[in-house]
Parts: structure tokens; C-alpha cells; sequence
């Protein structure tokens, strides 16, 4: 593991959420980050949108029908949820309560809703990153190029991703995406920044507890 200060000093865990419309690189950052970054865990969704080529239930979502997942928000095992698409989407509850409290940083692939209810939950740990393509019509060509999904779809996308563009400006930082590997490392800062903030940090090392004794 890379020697990273906050180790030697008892903070609790992150909630960071990355957000951007889709195609704007979000899932790629995030998957750099968590090859690059062992101190950070993905947070599975749960959701009742079907799986895609590729995807593997619970990897990449924990894929559950409607009933399911109403079952589940009538329990209040998620933290939050919204509709998206005409399909839901969900953050568990589950370990996540326990493991910032242990030190865990946790990321969130979510979208603004779940990024809102999120921070009224827990606005202490929440850390929000929105990550901007460089141009609409840059993403454009992005979704069209991942060819996963039809025009029909990619037109309500692009609609989609005006929307959640214009929330923007509710983020704690924005990267714009231009170039994946600068976008990655600037969103790796903002993290490293982030975990040595004085007030996550919930003990002293020890010569500091001496100095202040
Ligand atoms: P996709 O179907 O492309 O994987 O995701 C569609 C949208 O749903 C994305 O904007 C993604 O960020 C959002 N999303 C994924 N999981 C959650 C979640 O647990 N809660 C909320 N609120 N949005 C989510």
C-alpha cells in the first residue's frame, strides 16, 4: 500500500462522491481510483435498470427487480435513492455506517438527487466532485462511440446530462475531463487533500497527544 500520512493519524471515513452526466468519464475515474487507491471502496447501488454487456452484479450494481428493490426502501436500507431513466437506483445502507467509523473512505457513483440526500444525511464526511466534459458536444460523440445504446437513448441522455450539468455548481470542486489521466490525478489530489483536513481527524498521534498533555 502506498505510504500515505493520514495512516498514522485515527480519522473517519470518506464519502466521495464523483458525479457528471453519463459518458463524461465518471466510471473510468473511478475505476482508476480504485486500482490506484486501496484505502477507498466502491459503494454498490443497488438497482432495477437491466445489467449491460460487461457489467457483473454486484461489481458493478447489486441488479434486483422492482419488487425487490420497493421491499427494500420499504425496510429503509438505503441511504438513498432516486429514479433515473424510468429505473431505480439505490445506495445501501448496509456496511457503510460501520466502516467510516473504522476509517473507511467510500465512493459514490451517484447523480446530483442521491448527491443531495447524501449530504442532508451526512454533510461532516461528504466530499462532492462533478466532472465536466469539455464541451456538450464532445459528450455527444462519446455516447455515440460507446454505441451501447440507441439514438433514441443518447438523445434522452444528452437531455439528461443538460440537467444535471446545471447542478453543477452544488459540488465542492469541478474537474473538467479533457484528458482522462490529468483528469484522474487532479481527482486523486482533491482526495489526498481531503483526508488530511484537521477537523476528520479524530485522534492524536501520539507525540502530539504528549506535546499537549
Ligand atoms: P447508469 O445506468 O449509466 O449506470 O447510471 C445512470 C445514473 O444513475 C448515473 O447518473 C448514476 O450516477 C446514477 N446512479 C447510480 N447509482 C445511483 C445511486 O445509488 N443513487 C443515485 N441517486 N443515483 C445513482
Amino acid at each position: 500500500m502506498a505510504h500515505d500520512q493520514s495512516d498514522a493519524l485515527n480519522r473517519r471515513g470518506l464519502l466521495f462522491i464523483l458525479s457528471s452526466p453519463s459518458g463524461a468519464g465518471k466510471t473510468t475515474i473511478s475505476r482508476m481510483l480504485l486500482t490506484a487507491d486501496e484505502q477507498i471502496k466502491l459503494s454498490v447501488s443497488a438497482t432495477t435498470r437491466p445489467k449491460r454487456p460487461g457489467e457483473i452484479d454486484g461489481v458493478d450494481y447489486h441488479f434486483v427487480t422492482r419488487e425487490k428493490f420497493d421491499e427494500m426502501i420499504e425496510k429503509d436500507e438505503f441511504y438513498e435513492w432516486a429514479e433515473v431513466f424510468g429505473h431505480r437506483y439505490g445506495t445501501p445502507k448496509g456496511y457503510i455506517r460501520q466502516g467510516l467509523k473504522e476509517g473507511q473512505d467510500f465512493l459514490f457513483d451517484i447523480d446530483w438527487q442521491g448527491t443531495q440526500q447524501l449530504k442532508q444525511k451526512d454533510d461532516q464526511d461528504v466530499v462532492t466532485v462533478f466532472i465536466l466534459p469539455p464541451s456538450l458536444d464532445e459528450l455527444r460523440h462519446r455516447l455515440e462511440t460507446r454505441a451501447q445504446d440507441s439514438e433514441d437513448v443518447i438523445d434522452r441522455r444528452m437531455d439528461r446530462a443538460r440537467g444535471e450539468i446545471s447542478h453543477w455548481a452544488e459540488y465542492d470542486y469541478v474537474v473538467v475531463n479533457d484528458d482522462v489521466d490529468h483528469c484522474f490525478v487532479k481527482v486523486r489530489e482533491i482526495l489526498h487533500a481531503e483526508r488530511m483536513k484537521r477537523t476528520r481527524q479524530t485522534g492524536l498521534i501520539p507525540f502530539v497527544r504528549e506535546l499537549m498533555a
